[in-house]
């Protein structure tokens, strides 16, 4: 695997697999890479030609400076790992690489950017997001570009810009991997304390509890969150945001008639943990069968917190 800086080495690189009509994988991560990451290159490795890895931590996309300084570094692990994966190429462009002097142009989205994260952290979160990743697929100018549902409200974000700017390639979303204990992986979690760590289980807790309201038949999306939020009271975990919503518009929805997405984030200390999970209204075990997670929430596996 070669370590690629600068955006013409790339472009330089893929240049011979572009003209032998090879196809190209971008997975694009912020590093601290975890099982969720590698699950997302192993599945580029199996599905494209020439892999590449993109490694930026994107100030754009933080709010909040605290957060972008802790942010987890690693790159000659992280560069170990992604080889180990599959990545033929690992690139991790400088900031003045992405955003040199004179940088002037942004990429915002509206509507689906506007609730959830986006009303959390800001228009500039999405904006950072939506600038970095459009950059990203201008670089590599990959066939697919790969994705985590874990963060699924990018995803939706992504695949709204990819249309609206008529990028010619395809976003594929892979389910999100987890802890033994159900805790979706993530690059914070290692800035998690030992019992901060034990407390993040409330978050797949709150999710597991909606599935199994949505399974036994209730359609009330009042009922399925004040479900979602009691089974995170014992682990003393109040909800950022908790909300069902359409999974495409994202826009609130009361009963839960068709197939919806529960969207949560909770700041645990000072690390802020963000998880969700596709519910289906009872009786759709078929759409469910097709759509399973590769690691459901809930799951004989999980912990809860005890009272
Ligand atoms: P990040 O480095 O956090 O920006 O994540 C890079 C990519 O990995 C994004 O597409 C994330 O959605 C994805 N990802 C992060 N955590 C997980 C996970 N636990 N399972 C699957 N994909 C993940």
């Amino acid at each position: 695997m070669r370590t690629v800086r600068a955006v013409a080495q790339l472009r330089s690189k893929l240049e011979p697999a572009r003209r032998e009509g090879l196809t190209i994988g971008l997975v694009p991560t912020m590093g601290a890479l975890h099982e969720g990451h590698l699950s997302l290159i192993r599945h580029a490795r199996s599905h494209c030609d020439v892999v590449v890895v993109s490694l930026f931590v994107n100030p754009a996309q933080f709010n909040e400076r605290a957060d972008l300084e802790r942010y987890p570094r690693r790159e000659s692990d992280d560069a170990a790992l992604a080889g180990t994966a599959g990545a033929d190429f690992l690139f991790t462009p400088a900031v003045e690489e992405v955003y040199p002097p004179g940088f002037s142009t942004s990429v915002e989205v509206f509507g689906v950017t506007e609730r959830l994260e986006g009303a959390s952290r800001g228009r500039e979160h999405f904006r950072g997001v939506a600038t970095v990743v459009t950059k990203l697929l201008c670089m590599a100018m990959p066939d697919v570009a790969f994705f985590g549902q874990k963060d699924a409200q990018q995803v939706v974000v992504i695949r709204r810009l990819v249309a609206d700017l008529n990028l010619p390639m395809r976003i594929e979303a892979l389910p999100t991997v987890r802890e033994p204990d159900g805790v979706a992986m993530s690059s914070r979690n290692a800035l998690l304390s030992a019992d901060e760590r034990s407390r993040a289980v409330a978050l797949p807790a709150a999710l597991a509890a909606a599935i199994e309201h949505a399974a036994a038949g209730e359609r009330s999306a009042q009922a399925i969150l004040a479900a979602a939020r009691e089974a995170m009271r014992p682990c003393g975990v109040e909800p950022e945001y908790l909300a069902l919503v359409a999974p495409d518009t994202l826009e609130p929805i009361d009963t839960l008639d068709d197939e919806a997405l529960l969207a949560l984030a909770a700041r645990i200390g000072e690390t802020r943990l963000i998880d969700n999970a596709i519910l289906q209204p009872a009786g759709a075990d078929a759409v469910a069968a097709a759509h399973a997670p590769s690691q459901p929430v809930s799951g004989k596996a999980m912990t809860t917190c005890s009272a």
